[in-house]
């Protein structure tokens, strides 16, 4: 795979509201969209920064991804995503190299966006996330 740039940098935040204050400080720039993605049991917030943005990710469930990782980890970077182009044969090409795929197929990820992750173990520790408007 060969993705075209880093699509946004997830954080994992207990409290949406009082972090997109402390964002909006530190960046100098507003939030543009807040969007709930029932499919991660998250609410999202973001920041762009020319091709890249910032993804605030907070739960909307105690089970949730974003609760269980901040139970285990505290607040702090969750993901990295990566765009690329054609995802579902990327994800085909890299399951091919035996590299360890949380997602088989795309799903519906915030702003429309198809997405999947790779395992942290395929990835030296960081959750990955491949990204390619839906
Ligand atoms: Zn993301």
């Amino acid at each position: 795979m060969k993705p075209t740039h880093i699509d946004h940098i997830g954080i994992a935040v207990k409290n949406l509201e009082e972090a997109i204050t402390v964002y909006e400080r530190l960046l100098g720039r507003s939030c543009y969209a807040i969007e709930e993605v029932p499919d991660q049991k998250v609410r999202t917030a973001f920041f762009n920064m020319a091709e890249t943005k910032i993804e605030l990710l907070a739960s909307t469930a105690a089970d949730g991804p974003i609760a269980k990782f901040i139970e285990k980890r505290g607040e702090g970077i969750h993901h990295i995503a990566y765009a690329v182009e054609g995802l579902p044969s990327v994800l085909r090409e890299l399951e091919s190299e035996g590299i360890e795929l949380i997602d088989r197929e795309p799903r519906p990820g915030a702003e429309g966006m198809r997405i999947a992750f790779l395992h942290p173990r395929a990835s030296c520790g960081v959750l990955t996330e491949l990204c390619e408007k839906g």
